[in-house]
């Protein structure tokens, strides 16, 4: 049966968190996993057993949307979605936002790929 982390995240971002096997390749072939508080294998476990603690975690805002994971799954998951869903959730449930991109100096010389992941944490 599904529990209602699973159906909120399925609704948000088409992905069926149920098919993940928790292999850990996602969280292998991840850039970002020393900033993280939660892997991102275990990020889809919480969600699994519908452990809603899983949107007090700093790993959705950490994670850098570059899809690593979602192209690696065995299992087809786009983790990357998963961690959007968690952060569109969490921006539903109380406004609430890491990144103001207003606040920061001097953007166009930023890296392109740092300005769109800041930005993919914007989405309402
Ligand atoms: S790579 Fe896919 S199947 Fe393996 S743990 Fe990550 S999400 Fe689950
Ligand atoms: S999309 Fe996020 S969780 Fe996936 S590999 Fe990139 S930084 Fe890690």
């Amino acid at each position: 049966m599904v529990n209602e982390m699973e159906r909120r995240i399925g609704e948000i971002s088409g992905v069926n968190v149920d098919a993940c096997y928790l292999c850990g390749k996602c969280s292998a072939g991840c850039l970002f996993t020393e900033q993280m508080d939660l892997l991102p294998h275990q990020v889809i476990m919480y969600i699994q057993r519908g452990d809603d603690s899983v949107l007090n975690k700093e790993t959705p805002w950490i994670c850098a949307s570059c899809f690593t994971c979602s192209v690696r799954c065995p299992r087809g998951i786009d983790v990357a979605a998963v961690m959007e869903g968690l952060r569109e959730i969490q921006i539903r449930k109380r406004g609430y936002q890491k990144l103001d991109l207003k606040k920061i100096e001097n953007l166009e010389d930023l890296p392109q790929i740092a300005v769109t992941a800041a930005a993919q944490k914007l989405t309402w």
